[in-house]
């Protein structure tokens, strides 16, 4: 501005009629200060005249700085921050990985003079962002990691069949389910994504689903085979069924044949489990010991049946035995010790998922029955 000045003075006294002239071209290069800054505006109108001659020489240079350095400084920042805004929000994950590299970058330039004092918080590339404000929340990523263990499910409905007949279930007991309740419970889960699963499955450790049932048939009816057999394979659902070993041995009318059961037992989808040679018993009581019985005793009874049941299946089966339903679900201590070498599951009537997270021995099931659909308890 003073140089300015001084021209216009020396203009004013060698040249005022030429001044006068050129005052006039002057308006026009007037306009350009003003775009710069307000600050510039009020000055200029008054020497607008004196400028003009030397405006021609003044005005191209001066121009062509304020603009370029007003505008670059005005796009810069709006440039800048939508691109902190998006960034922030979507690479979270990402940053996760790569955040060890872009920290060294980002803390030189960036981070001098906005982020001396947080810099711990500069280790991400938040500093980039002349706002690394926002970046702090970031944190939460490091949270989600702990929702890992979920894709390990320990949950598994255990469904609980007996007899099947045919007909509208009005002569059905507790223990009896018609083939029209079957095929609905059948379909209900195929529908629903369940997936089934085997004793010999479990002992694997094979991961359970989100959705997993494994279906058992305990006493070994013919019905197995006759009724359910046909179901299983037309859904392609597994189960496995525990007969009373003596039944099958000994030719019983109305349980299994050994036929049945290799049939059953090639097809990859049954399995068979133990429900004791012959000790499902009159009284209900199972394998618990008898009212005064000792030990010793209890042992030299239940223990041979439980090893013959094992013997048998496995002779005739050609497959290991794994699986041990407790007749009328009654548990004896004594038994434990002999169950939990020969079985890898064991299963009683009590009602309920089971959660694995807990092991594989005495887990409760579901009764379906003719008025308790499968869907009732896996819902
Ligand atoms: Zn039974």
């Amino acid at each position: 501005m003073k140089k300015t000045f001084r021209r216009s003075l020396a203009c004013l006294l060698l040249l005022p009629v030429l001044l006068s002239a050129a005052c006039q071209q002057t308006p026009e290069p007037a306009p350009a200060p003003p775009e710069e800054a307000s600050v510039s505006a009020p000055e200029q109108p008054q020497p607008a005249a004196p400028d003009g001659t030397s405006s021609a020489e003044a005005e191209p240079e001066p121009e062509p700085l304020s603009p370029p350095e007003a505008e670059p400084p005005r796009e810069e920042p709006k440039e800048a921050p939508p691109p902190d805004v998006p960034p922030e929000e979507e690479p979270p994950p990402e940053e996760i990985s790569s955040g060890a590299k872009a920290p060294q970058t980002a803390q030189e330039d960036p981070c001098a003079e906005p982020c001396p004092e947080p810099e711990p918080p500069c280790e991400g590339t938040d500093c980039q962002s002349p706002s690394g404000e926002e970046p702090v929340p970031e944190t939460p990523p490091e949270e989600e990691p702990v929702q890992e263990p979920a894709p390990s499910c320990s949950k598994l409905y255990i469904l609980m069949y007996h007899d099947v007949v045919e007909g509208d279930g009005s002569g059905c007991n507790d223990w009896t389910i018609t083939t029209g309740r079957l095929r609905e419970d059948l379909q209900w889960m195929t529908d629903q994504g369940f997936t089934f699963y085997l004793p010999r499955e479990l002992a694997q450790g094979v991961p359970l689903a989100e959705k997993s049932v494994m279906i058992t048939f305990d006493d070994g009816y013919a019905s197995n085979y006759t009724l359910a057999f046909p179901l299983l394979k037309e859904f392609g659902a597994k189960a496995v069924i525990s007969p009373i070993v003596r039944y099958v041995q000994e030719g019983v009318p109305g349980y299994l044949t050994w036929d049945m059961c290799r049939e059953m037992a090639a097809s990859g989808l049954v399995e068979f489990g133990s429900h004791t040679y012959d000790l499902h018993g009159a009284d209900d009581q199972g394998i618990r010991r008898l009212e005064g019985e000792c030990q010793a005793d209890y042992e030299a009874r239940v223990l041979p049946d439980l090893q013959t049941s094992i013997d048998l299946l496995s002779a005739e089966l050609g497959q290991p035995v794994t699986f041990f339903a407790y007749p009328n679900g009654k548990t004896e201590p004594w038994a434990v010790q002999f169950l939990a070498e020969h079985f890898s599951v064991t299963v009683t009537t009590a009602h309920g998922p089971a959660d694995l997270s807990g092991g594989l021995y005495s887990l409760p099931r579901h009764n379906v029955t003719v008025q308790n659909k499968a869907s009732q308890w896996l819902s």
